[in-house]
């Protein structure tokens, strides 16, 4: 079991009574990581992959153990590379525009998405003419396997879809379809951002091709994340952006790239950020992936159940053995951004809006103006949980009076 308290000590944002419960969004970020980039900066900055003085060496291994790190974290270790990237957008961007596209190429994905996992794919329709198509999960956020083994042909070139649905906090079977992009020699790639900060993600059992993930939602600092690339997938992709740190060698009309990860981080990298998300790996590591996600599941649990019971209060999402700790709600005869405000006035932080899921809140929900949604991590409490619950039943029981 996780010693919350312990856990809320390393956070001094905390201090300040907030409650929040807006985690999907960014995490905050424990003093071990501060402290670590502090040490970069005082200690040993310097720039990486270059320099052969002492200072140097040691910031460019510092920078390369950061990677070892979160290769290790997500089991990638022997199976491909991570290339350290700014924020999950970046990553799939990355794949959208290095990916070597043929004629008739089509993508896979699907209504659940992020903006960040869906607008990529549209931009390669108009960029490249790959075609894209969509499976429609249910109103709960279900997806159904019959369906994407419909659409998913021998002419697909990759299948991307959300591990973790960032509004209903549905859990996707990813390794089911990864299975089936793989019998069409489709590559997979595996929208992380939900996922790998919550639970124990390993690349090798999803078999996935792409992972996709947000430092800054694991308790690492801004600008900092990691795309995985397998071993079978490295060949299908040329990197979009090229120049310094690149290469292997270049001549007047000509150039080699590097063979790892390098030839994808052009310029200066996020250095401080890496060494910070190495430490942010490191405390999700001592805590144990387990014994967050048990925590999350526990608090996530009474959270949708709670807001279920309210009267006035309509839940979004399956019931919470299939989904994380997210959830999304409103509170009839209100708009999301109204009960946001009001919660603020409590202290009370929760996301409010489309959650940048236009098509899944539009098309999947019905909902014109979106949910209010509530998340737990590893530094929430049953109490900020039940202040949540009190807050929303005291709302909805006076709309309901005056209206
Ligand atoms: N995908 C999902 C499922 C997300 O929840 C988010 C962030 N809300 C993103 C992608 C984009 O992450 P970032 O802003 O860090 O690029």
């Amino acid at each position: 079991m996780l010693d919350v308290a312990r856990v809320r000590e390393d956070f001094p944002l905390l201090k300040t009574g907030i409650v929040y419960l807006d985690s999907v969004a960014t995490s905050l970020t424990p003093r071990q990581v501060v402290e670590a980039m502090d040490r970069y900066y005082a200690e040993y900055r310097a720039n990486v992959g270059r320099g052969i003085y002492e200072l140097a060496r040691r910031a460019s291994e510092a920078y390369e153990e950061a990677r070892r790190a979160v290769a290790k974290f997500i089991n990638a270790e022997g199976r491909g590379e991570v290339v350290m990237v700014k924020n999950t957008t970046e990553a799939i961007n990355l794949v959208a525009h290095s990916l070597k596209w043929r004629k008739g190429d089509k993508v896979v994905t699907t209504l659940l998405e992020h903006h960040s996992n869906y607008l990529p794919w549209l931009k390669c329709a108009q960029r490249y003419g790959v075609k894209v198509e969509v499976v429609r999960p249910s109103r709960e956020g279900f997806l159904d396997l019959g369906e994407v083994e419909r659409v998913v042909d021998d002419n697909t070139r990759l299948v991307a879809v959300t591990h973790v649905s960032n509004v209903l906090g549905v859990v996707t079977p990813v390794k089911e379809i990864a299975e089936i992009a793989h019998e069409h020699g489709a590559l997979m790639l595996v929208d992380g951002a939900q996922s790998v900060p919550h639970f124990r993600v390993d690349v090798s059992r999803l078999k996935c091709d792409f992972l996709a993930f947000s430092g800054h939602k694991m308790c690492g600092p801004t600008g900092s994340g990691g795309l995985f690339i397998g071993r079978e997938a490295w060949s299908e992709l040329d990197p979009v952006f090229i120049g310094g740190g690149t290469v292997e060698e270049v001549d007047v009309g000509s150039f080699a790239l590097l063979s790892g990860p390098a030839r994808f981080e052009a310029g200066t990298p996020m250095i401080a950020e890496a060494i910070g998300l190495r430490a942010a790996v490191e405390y999700l590591e001592r805590l144990g992936m387990d014994s967050v996600e048990e925590h999350e599941r526990r608090l996530g649990r009474r959270l949708h159940e709670g807001l279920a019971e309210l009267p006035g209060v309509e839940v979004y999402g399956p019931e919470p053995r299939y989904k994380l700790g997210i959830t999304s709600f409103n509170v009839e005869g209100l708009d999301p951004h109204e009960v946001a405000m009001i919660l603020d006035a409590s202290r009370i932080a929760v996301r409010s809006g489309m959650h940048c899921a236009q098509p899944l809140i539009k098309r999947v929900l019905g909902l014109a103006r979106g949910t209010v949604r509530a998340s737990v991590y590893l530094y929430n409490t049953e109490e900020d949980v039940e202040r949540l619950l009190s807050a929303v039943e005291e709302l909805a029981r006076s709309v309901g009076r005056h209206s």
